[in-house]
């Protein structure tokens, strides 16, 4: 006969296992000293902004300052209701819809062309749209091209890619499944972070991107992309709203660590674990 007691424990084993494949797969090899100890809370201050290749200069532009956060839109764990709750962030108005609806991602390329509209243009080597399945359950947004994204116009190819590479492996799916794109199509010079205006610039074409696109979910890799797409900096830093659902036009967005801080920041792997588990968990009660 079954011994229905041990069935909750079963469960955990699985969870712990799985979690520990998880970290071995994104290279974590130690595991001890000050990652055993209970956690400290969250910090006020914000994160370090980091973009494909490198974390942002000492003197760049940061997000805002904290303020009060809202009530996050929280969706308890892994569970989503079939409505998203509706709290307004958007202390910023979001780009409007285009006039005329685009039919497909190609629509959007052929309209950005060349595109010379914000500062970021004359220093690029290759425009980098975006990558993945055009019809993707699952879009991740980053923050702007790094060097190797640059040189070959593809979005996360560096080591940064490599471990975002991982991480879609690690929650059971591949590349070609996601699309993989960025609020800015164009590096930064030295890396640094977009700035306000070359957002503004260019945000609308992501915009476009993923109402093409209609994911069932949206992951914001750190905090310039989640500030865009939730239309607010004010909501706190990424170390703060990561882990939670919000509401983006009635997609669920998880914020959470972009992969370039995992690589500084190694730690910091298994609340990004945390996080793709409840994406992977929403995408199965929603297939
Ligand atoms: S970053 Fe965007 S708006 Fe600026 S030049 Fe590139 S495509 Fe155009």
């Amino acid at each position: 006969m079954e011994d229905n007691s041990i069935q909750p424990f079963q469960g955990i084993a699985e969870d712990v296992i799985q979690h520990l494949r998880f970290l071995q797969t994104i290279g974590v090899t130690h595991l001890g000293g000050a990652s055993a100890s209970p956690r400290p809370a969250p910090t006020e201050t914000v994160s370090p902004v980091v973009t494909e290749t490198g974390p942002a200069a000492p003197n760049q532009v940061q997000p805002a300052p904290e303020t009060v956060a809202p009530a996050p839109i929280i969706l308890q764990s892994h569970e989503v209701p079939s409505t998203m709750p509706q709290v307004s962030l958007f202390d910023a108005e979001l780009p409007a819809e285009p006039v005329k609806p685009d039919h497909s991602l190609e629509d959007i390329r052929l309209d950005i062309g060349d595109c010379q509209r914000c500062k970021l243009a004359p220093t690029r080597t290759h425009l980098v749209f975006g990558d993945g399945n055009p019809n993707a359950r699952l879009v991740f947004v980053g923050e702007a091209p790094g060097a190797d994204e640059d040189a070959s116009g593809i979005p996360f190819v560096g080591k940064a890619g490599q471990l975002l590479n991982k991480i879609i492996e690690a929650i059971g799916m591949k590349r070609d499944d996601v699309f993989i794109c960025n609020v800015v199509k164009c590096r930064p010079p030295e890396n640094r972070t977009p700035e306000r205006d070359e957002i503004a610039a260019c945000n609308g074409f992501l915009h476009r991107q993923l109402a093409v696109i209609r994911p069932k979910i949206i992951v914001a890799l750190g905090a310039p992309s989640a500030f865009t797409l939730l239309g607010d900096n004010k909501i706190g830093s990424i170390t703060r709203i990561r882990g939670q659902f919000f509401d983006y036009r009635g997609t669920p967005l998880m914020p959470t660590f972009h992969p370039a801080y995992l690589l500084r920041s190694p730690d910091k792997k298994r609340e990004v674990w945390e996080d793709m588990k409840k994406v992977r968990d929403f995408l199965k009660q929603n297939d």
